[in-house]
């Protein structure tokens, strides 16, 4: 008889220490039905929109109708919740990011911080009205906080404002590196309120009179997803689309406890899937008469990229845990967003190092999580910020500025 051990061991064998027995039956089978669609329709064109700097909207479109994020098989004892388990997440961010980072970067901006910030900053109407369309993907959505002279220290520094006249607010500023801007259908963009200097949310939709959303062209890491240059130019938004639970950074701190604890799982994701990619190549080149895997030297490379991968599932898998808790702590996110992301920065090295030539082409997968690690690496709190984050835990003083 098959065992739930023997089918995730089928599913993630770099897993070595069977973490993913820990998902119900239900979320598997939602798992293996990702894996399927993932291999089936994007596998084959992947390459080729990562070297054409475009997202494949047709082929991720048959992930999204797995209902990556509402299949009733994820809310099985979850009645009244409105995101399926945060273990499911931790692994579902695991299986889109060992195959692709844009595929995963793209889910991320969607189902985790357009998501997470109707489902924190809204109120009940408009949760019922937006949180039902996104989860179906009917709406793409994104996350406008960061800000072309407004990076790490966007919490002081942003720029952007609104300001109210009746029941609208006018909206002008701009923001940067807004993943999927140019297409999402829900743009939530941080203004600072002009009257109480405090930084509100407030829901652009597509189409609307003022914004610009472009491109940034010429990126060298994650090409297969759309990173857009917002303008917004005197963009009304009604007081009804302004996020009524979003009344400062602190509200918004609330949201990225989540989405970088997801972007720690990417990580996780990334590390995996380069090393996965990297055993399969040194098990069929032969280099001096024999395969590059018989090797000593190569042999310490994928004992090391093995460990950094069951490293990083520890901390997702524990960090996921954590956050179905009632109070998640930024500490936990940023301590696993910081050491996911170190590891998987040596890991890609290493996995790019033993596919030698072939490891700087598109032939092999390494190349693109090798620079894709990059961008990660940065978004989502640079390595530096969740270190500060850390620090001043850890000794209670702050040493940001
Ligand atoms: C591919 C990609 C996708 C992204 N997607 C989105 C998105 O969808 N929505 C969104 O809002 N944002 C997004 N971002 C923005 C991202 O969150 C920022 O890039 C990140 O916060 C860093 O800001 P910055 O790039 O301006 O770097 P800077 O803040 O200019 O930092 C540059 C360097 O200085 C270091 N540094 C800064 N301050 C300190 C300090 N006090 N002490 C020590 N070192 C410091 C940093 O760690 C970094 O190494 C994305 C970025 C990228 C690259």
């Amino acid at each position: 008889m098959t065992t739930k051990a023997d089918i995730v061991k089928e599913l993630y064998p770099e897993d070595l220490y069977g973490y993913a027995e820990k998902l119900t039956d239900g979320e598997i089978e939602v798992l293996q039905e990702v894996r399927e669609a993932l291999e089936t329709h994007v596998r084959p064109v992947i390459a080729e929109y990562w070297e054409n700097a475009d997202f494949p909207f047709e082929a991720f479109k048959k992930v999204s109708e797995v209902g990556i994020m509402n299949n009733p098989k994820l809310y099985v004892d979850r009645e009244g919740k409105r995101k399926p388990s945060e273990l499911y997440t931790a692994f579902l961010y695991l299986e889109l990011a060992r195959f692709d980072a844009s595929i995963a970067t793209f889910y991320t901006v969607h189902g985790g911080l357009c998501y997470n910030t109707i489902l924190i900053g809204g109120d009940d109407r408009q949760i019922e009205e937006f949180a039902p369309k996104l989860a179906s993907f009917e709406w793409q959505g994104c996350f406008g906080l960061t800000e072309p002279d407004h990076g790490s220290d966007i919490a002081g520094g942003l720029a952007t404002t609104a300001r109210r006249e009746g029941d609208n607010w006018i909206l002008n500023g701009e923001k940067r590196w807004i993943g999927g801007a140019d297409t999402a259908d829900v743009i939530p963009i941080f203004a600072r309120d002009v009257e109480d200097n405090r930084i509100k949310c407030f829901i652009v939709r597509k189409g609307a009179q003022g914004y610009e959303a472009n491109p940034i062209p010429h990126k060298g890491s994650l090409r297969a997803i759309r990173n857009a240059h917002i303008k917004l130019e005197d963009v009304v938004v009604p007081e009804t689309d302004r996020l009524a639970n979003i009344n400062g950074f602190g509200d918004v701190a609330k949201i990225l406890v989540f989405t970088r604890a997801d972007v720690s799982h990417i990580a996780t994701g990334v590390t995996a899937g380069a090393f996965i990619s990297a055993l399969k190549y040194v098990k069929e080149r032969d280099q001096f008469g024999r395969k590059l895997g018989g090797f000593q030297l190569v042999q310490e490379k994928l004992a090391r990229m093995q460990a950094n991968v069951v490293a990083n599932i520890g901390y997702s898998v524990r960090l996921a845990e954590l956050q179905e808790t009632e109070r998640p702590l930024m500490l936990n996110s940023s301590l696993a967003k910081m050491h996911n992301s170190l590891t998987m920065r040596e890991t890609v090295a290493m996995a790019r190092e033993v596919c030698g030539g072939n490891g700087i082409t598109l032939e092999s997968e390494v190349m693109r999580f090798f620079t894709d690690a990059e961008a990660i690496y940065t978004y989502e709190g640079t390595h530096e910020v969740n270190a500060l984050i850390v620090g001043r835990e850890l000794t209670g003083l702050g040493a940001f500025i």
